[in-house]
C-alpha cells in the first residue's frame, strides 16, 4: 500500500541528514512501500500509521559508516 501524505507536507519534511534534502515517497525498491526515501542520503523512513518516522536511528540504508565531524583527524600530515 503506497503512503498517503499530503503534498504540502512531503514538501516540509526533510531528512535529518546533513543535506535536509526532501524525500520521495516509497523506497527505492518499492515506490508503493510504507517509507519515505532521502534524496541525498538515500535513508529510507518507516512510515507508521500514516507518520513518517524521520529518526536517523529510525532510517534503513544510506551511509552507515557516518563519522562525527570532530571525528575528522585526515592522513594528511606535513
Ligand atoms: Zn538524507
Amino acid at each position: 500500500m503506497a503512503v498517503q501524505l499530503d503534498q504540502q507536507l512531503l514538501e516540509i519534511l526533510a531528512c535529518p541528514c546533513p543535506e535536509h534534502a526532501p524525500l520521495a515517497v516509497g523506497s527505492p525498491t518499492d515506490a508503493e512501500a510504507d517509507a519515505l526515501t532521502c534524496t541525498s542520503c538515500g535513508r529510507i523512513f518507516p512510515v507508521q500509521d500514516g507518520i513518517p518516522v524521520l529518526l536517523l536511528d529510525e532510517a534503513t540504508g544510506g551511509p552507515s559508516d557516518e563519522q562525527p565531524a570532530a571525528a575528522e583527524s585526515g592522513d594528511e600530515q606535513d
